[in-house]
């Protein structure tokens, strides 16, 4: 009950990338590296490496909309990320069939985050029925 409960809250009060499955705000930047348009794998155009620089980032400097770290790739839906078919806004351009490869959520990172949470519990639990024998 109580480990369920604690990783409902942990999801509410985070927003995750839809293909990578990481904190946006918190994770340097999304996993996946590569876009599917019409079929055809591209590299992902990482925050401050666009065509045109209209405003290039600091370094350690976040996107104003995904919260990447410069020179990282952009999260799921983020506006500024460019389409590196046809270098448009990647969100807004005209390319057809543009799909990401999601990863799935058994990350080392998410892994190991679960595995923290059930081994605090199981320690609470060990604790409580051995203090009631
Ligand atoms: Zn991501
Ligand atoms: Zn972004
Ligand atoms: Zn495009």
């Amino acid at each position: 009950m109580i480990l369920i409960n604690h990783i409902r809250m942990g999801e509410e009060n985070m927003v995750k990338c839809k293909i990578c499955g990481l904190e946006m705000l918190k994770a340097d930047g999304c996993k996946v590296s590569t876009v599917f348009i019409s079929g055809k794998e591209y590299p992902r155009i990482p925050f401050g490496e666009e065509t045109e620089q209209v405003y290039p980032p600091d370094d350690g400097e976040r996107c104003h909309d995904c919260g990447t770290l410069a020179g990282h790739y952009h999260h799921y839906g983020c506006d500024w990320e460019e389409c590196p078919s046809c270098h448009g806004q990647l969100l807004g351009c005209a390319c057809e069939d543009v799909e990401f490869n999601e990863l799935e959520p058994d990350t080392d990172q998410f892994l190991e985050v679960a595995h923290r949470i059930l081994q605090e519990h199981k320690t609470a639990f060990e604790q409580l029925s051995m203090g009631g024998n």
